[in-house]
């Protein structure tokens, strides 16, 4: 009936670690929330990154467009990186100063507690084929354990597109169909997570 205050009662903590810190960013975009980051100012210099998928496709189609060579210099550029940052604080540079250097694809390690009624707006904002791939990936993963944990409460929870008409207007992927059946079969305890 759309009384959704009552969704703010619950609320759910997640761990969620490995991503870059392009995506923590966009995760903390979201406001009505609480997060606790790990710190950059005590980071190792041999720090973790992420590897898009596109540039780790490269790194096996050698001769094409995209080649391994681009996959190879992006390695190098967070090799690059590491060192520098290693060089800085070899050199007196505090770590908090330090840090300047390290690239968007650093891992980070972030806690996340949203109540459900947030949870719901995340995921039809970040569920959505049009959400960038690293979030929307952390966005899913966060969807299946909310969703094992309180089925009723996530019942209709989704990309925008699962409840009515896709909120993206000219911009749409143009797959609706596809998503709705494959948050459908979400729903399906011989298919789904529930
Ligand atoms: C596909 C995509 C592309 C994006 N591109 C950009 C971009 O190019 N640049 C950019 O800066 N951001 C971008 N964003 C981020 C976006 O603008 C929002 O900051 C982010 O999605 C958080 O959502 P939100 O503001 O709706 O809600 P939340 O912060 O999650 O808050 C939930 C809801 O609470 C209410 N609320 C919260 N705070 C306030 C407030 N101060 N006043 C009134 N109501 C409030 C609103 O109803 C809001 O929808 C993008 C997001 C997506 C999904």
């Amino acid at each position: 009936m759309g009384h959704a205050s009552v969704l703010e009662h619950v609320v759910l903590t997640f761990g969620v670690e490995g991503i870059s810190r392009a995506a923590s960013h966009q995760l903390v975009r979201h406001r009505i929330a609480s997060y606790s980051q790990q710190s950059q100012r005590y980071v190792s210099a041999d720090f973790g990154y992420v590897t898009p998928g596109t540039i780790g496709e490269a790194e096996g189609r050698k001769g094409k467009k995209g080649s391994a060579a681009l996959a190879a210099l992006y390695h190098d550029h967070m090799e690059k990186s590491s060192a520098l940052y290693a060089k800085l604080l070899a050199g007196g540079i505090p770590p908090e100063d330090a840090r300047f250097v390290l690239p968007n694809a650093s891992e980070t390690k972030i806690l996340v507690t949203m109540n459900a009624r947030e949870l719901h707006h995340f995921f039809a904002l970040r569920l959505c084929r049009r959400a960038q791939w690293e979030i929307r990936e952390a966005a899913m993963r966060m969807f299946d354990l909310a969703v094992a944990q309180a089925p009723l409460l996530f019942e209709k929870a989704g990309p925008g597109c699962v409840r009515g008409k896709c909120p993206e207007g000219e911009f749409t992927c143009g797959q609706v169909a596809e998503v709705r059946k494959q948050f459908k079969s979400k729903g399906d305890p011989k298919e789904g997570t529930r």
